[in-house]
């Protein structure tokens, strides 16, 4: 007998008959023997509808009231799932997050979890129940709901696997697996059998949402088995693990494991600052003081005393920053401010490439045989990052997939 934790997306929850699959899906476990909890999203495309209401009410919704909104879809699928598995005769028990408790810092819509009370979900389980439980939230200490961020389902299951003690946390989705890059964008992408939590950690954060980041620090931190597999398709899936492991298979370690890509960047620049020392932290500063995240940077060359700064970070929190960036602008008595919320980043990631020289004008060239422009430039020992325009981010992803061969 095993503890599982299983967690269903949104497109595998996204209508009755799903949820009826899903409930299947877990029986099959509970008739093995096994002891499960299901973490489940809401249904595909709630989360968005909710949010569109919420921007027809106020220009920009109250985050506390956000949280109390989105978590709203969650309880639906958590309350559906259980009456499916009662009435096919498996006794179930949904449980909200504020229920459980899964307890959280304060910042609303991008909460981390604290603690996470295990003794309720246990004591059911003890009772030969399957524990239901709705991702994405928590409860902060005054007793308010919060919410982990879009994605945020992933860290929830994976945080109960890890406060539970679980053998295995699989993440059912509506892809077979973690793949060399997106499929929807590279159909010919392969699955990967194994990638390790480093890498995992790159591809997720690098814009590769089939699993959210913060799920994978935890599975990293706290060594969960965590696997991703498919709601509606048999197989094994990929298995997200550590190096070791890896060593011990027969498999070598590619030199790419994949390429990641997030539509969801936007580039501020403020040019003619003074260069002299604080400046960086004149311009970041505030921005980092609004809880607002900053990603690439680059300040040029100072050519008679003054320099030009640009950054990147996530076009819902461009708006925001640019009215910052503008107050500081007129502070230093810069030249001029900018945002282009067209631009995209593309990432290659490999654990491989620590070892290997040539993998980034490989990559320059090939983007260049495209006549594709790159934007800004930034690297890691295990991936290297390009800022290209919007429109060009098929072409990109699909000619270096080629390049490097991840379809063979
Ligand atoms: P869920 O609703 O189940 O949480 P998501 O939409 O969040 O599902 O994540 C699954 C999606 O992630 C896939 O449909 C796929 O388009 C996308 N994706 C991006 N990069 C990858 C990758 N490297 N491998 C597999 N899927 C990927
Ligand atoms: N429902 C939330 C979202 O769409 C959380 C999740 O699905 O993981 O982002
Ligand atoms: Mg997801």
């Amino acid at each position: 007998m095993a503890l599982i934790v299983q967690k269903f997306g949104g497109t595998s929850v996204g209508n009755v008959e799903r949820i009826q699959n899903v409930a299947k899906k877990v029986a099959q476990f509970v008739d093995e023997g096994h002891q499960v909890v299901v973490v489940l999203s809401a249904m595909s495309g709630e989360t968005n509808r909710l949010t569109m209401m919420a921007k027809e009410m106020q220009t920009r919704p109250c985050k506390r009231e956000m949280d109390v909104l989105l978590t709203t879809g969650e309880q639906v699928t958590i309350a559906l799932l259980s009456m499916a598995l009662q009435q096919k005769g498996y006794p179930a028990i949904s449980y909200t997050g504020w229920q459980i408790p899964l307890t959280t810092d304060s910042s609303h819509s991008k909460a981390r979890i604290e603690k996470i009370d295990g003794d309720k979900m246990l004591d059911q389980l003890g009772q030969g129940k399957v524990v239901v439980v709705a991702g994405f939230q928590g409860i902060n200490i005054k007793g308010d709901i919060t919410t982990l961020g879009r994605g945020g389902s992933d860290t929830t299951a994976v945080a109960l696997a890890a406060a539970l003690n679980a053998d295995e946390c699989q993440i059912y989705t509506d892809v077979d697996g973690v793949y060399t890059t997106d499929p929807r964008v590279v159909p010919e992408a392969k699955r990967l059998d194994m990638v390790t939590y480093d890498e995992m950690l790159e591809l997720a954060s690098l814009g590769a949402k089939v699993l959210q980041i913060r799920s994978v620090e935890f599975a990293s931190k706290y060594k969960v088995p965590l696997r991703v597999l498919s709601s509606l398709k048999e197989g094994g899936g990929t298995l997200i693990t550590t190096e070791d492991n890896f060593k011990d298979t027969e498999m070598e370690q590619p030199l790419i494991s994949g390429i990641a890509f997030s539509r969801d960047e936007a580039k501020l620049m403020i040019l003619g600052v003074p260069d002299k020392p604080g400046v960086a932290y004149q311009i970041l500063g505030p921005i980092s003081d609004a809880n607002l995240e900053i990603d690439m940077i680059i300040q040029n060359q100072g050519i008679e005393g003054t320099t030009d700064f640009t950054f990147t970070m996530s076009r819902a929190d461009a708006e925001m920053a640019l009215e910052i960036l503008q107050s500081t602008a007129n502070h230093l008595g810069a030249r001029e401010v900018t945002m282009d919320d067209t631009i995209v980043k593309i990432s290659m990631v490999g654990v491989g490439m620590k070892s290997h020289a040539g993998i980034a004008s490989t990559m320059f060239k090939t983007l260049a045989d495209n006549e594709i422009n790159i934007q800004m430039i930034g690297t890691t020992e295990i991936k290297i990052s390009v800022v290209v325009e919007e429109g060009h981010l098929d072409l990109a992803v699909q000619s270096l997939h080629t390049a490097f061969e991840l379809d063979k």
